[in-house]
């Protein structure tokens, strides 16, 4: 494969070392079922343990307040799904932002279907919401509130602890989806004023198809999967020791490099450097971000013909018009903080790690002028200023 220069971290990351190194003895002669009570098996238990000890450190919390799953998706599914249904006495309100993942959205537009009320906060310019808003918005039946800790494709870094309070003033469930956060900026779910919190092991180093919710001890949240009674009857299914072993690995190294690392540095670099470009706009919160996510719109270009353009250099990026779906309707969280359609074609996301080099920002900061030259040549929308 030629050598491409990945700048693509937030959605996935190359697995990193030592979390290969860790889960490989599990995919190989250590491949026994956690539940046997054979040495094989109550080894490859014993992993499952020690990551769950790791993964809680990592975030602050107690091994008991960490449930393995699948992945970001099904954390968001587990925590918003089942907080919902433990509460319904209570009411069927939440409330959310605009600007969540489709995990989220799309797990409370499956219970909208079913009856459910959800309160959807708008955003500043930057992806910000107004706490007053958050507390206006609040409801005798409000069960729930849902906010992520940061935007995976403008890399805004929401006000989590302040919204954590005002959950607990107000008695209601707090859930954050950290899938972007944790790994990357330190994380302690009792700061956060977390009930709930998703994390995402392929985001951080971790192999893909892993992730864990987070529980305040003292919730007990109905199982989202029936079975076998794995996780504490929690999420039952056979463990995937390797990818729970390589979870934990990562955490505890990305957590460790958190503050080492030149990503935040050369995200900078990038910002600096691109915006020099004519009619280009950072998107997101310009303080409060992300260390590895720089995010753009650049007028009279599409997003898809960047990407392509990159690709041939070797780099690859993502745009927020670029829609799973395929659509071309443009990114719900660039329409939600205020960009016009025509502008959110244009967006792009660089999102970096720390296995990122300055040799590889220059090079971007080479090619990415000289594309956007070209495209707008051959747009009729263009005209210089
Ligand atoms: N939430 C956020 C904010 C994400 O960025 C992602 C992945 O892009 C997810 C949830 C879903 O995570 P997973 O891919 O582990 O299902």
């Amino acid at each position: 494969m030629k050598k491409m220069i990945y700048l693509d971290n937030a959605s996935t990351t190359r697995p990193s070392e030592k979390a290969l190194n860790a889960m490989l003895p599990y995919l190989t002669d250590a491949y026994g079922n956690p539940s046997s009570v054979y040495s094989s098996g109550q080894d490859a238990k014993a992993a499952v343990e020690d990551a769950r000890h790791k993964a809680a450190k990592a975030i602050g919390a107690l091994p008991e307040e960490i449930f393995f799953t699948s992945g970001g998706t099904e954390s968001d599914n587990w925590a918003i799904r089942s907080a919902a249904e433990l509460k319904k006495e209570k009411g069927k309100h939440i409330i959310t932002s605009a600007i969540e993942h489709p995990a989220v959205l799309n797990t409370l537009a499956h219970l909208e279907k079913n009856g459910y009320d959800v309160t959807y906060l708008g955003t500043d310019r930057y992806g910000q919401i107004s706490l007053d808003e958050l507390r206006n918005a609040i409801r005798s039946d409000t069960v729930l509130i849902t906010i992520m800790t940061a935007n995976n494709e403008i890399g805004t870094i929401l006000p989590i602890p302040e919204i954590g309070m005002i959950a607990k003033e107000n008695g209601i469930i707090f859930h954050t989806d950290a899938v972007q956060a944790v790994g990357h900026i330190p994380v302690d779910v009792k700061e956060m004023g977390a009930d709930l919190l998703s994390l995402s092991g392929h985001k951080f180093g971790g192999a893909k198809g892993t992730g864990a919710l987070f529980v305040r001890k003292g919730l007990r949240l109905p199982p989202l999967i029936y079975g076998g009674g794995q996780e504490r009857g929690g999420r039952s299914g056979t463990e995937n020791v390797p990818g729970i072993v390589s979870l934990a690995a990562a955490l505890e190294d990305a957590v460790r490099q958190i503050p080492l690392t030149g990503v935040a540095r050369m995200r900078d670099r990038l910002i600096k450097g691109l915006l020099k470009i004519p009619r280009s706009r950072l998107t997101g919160d310009p303080v409060n971000r992300l260390p590895g996510i720089a995010s753009f719109v650049f007028e009279c270009v599409e997003g898809e013909s960047m990407l392509l353009l990159l690709d041939r250099c070797g780099i690859c990026a993502s745009s927020g018009s670029a829609c799973s779906s395929g659509s071309l309707d443009p990114s719900h969280v660039l329409t939600a903080t205020g960009l016009p359609h025509e502008a959110a074609h244009g967006s792009l996301r660089l999102s970096l790690s720390s296995g990122n080099t300055d040799e590889e920002i220059d090079r971007v900061l080479d090619e990415l002028p000289k594309i956007i030259a070209k495209l707008r040549g051959m747009s009729p929308l263009w005209k210089e200023v």
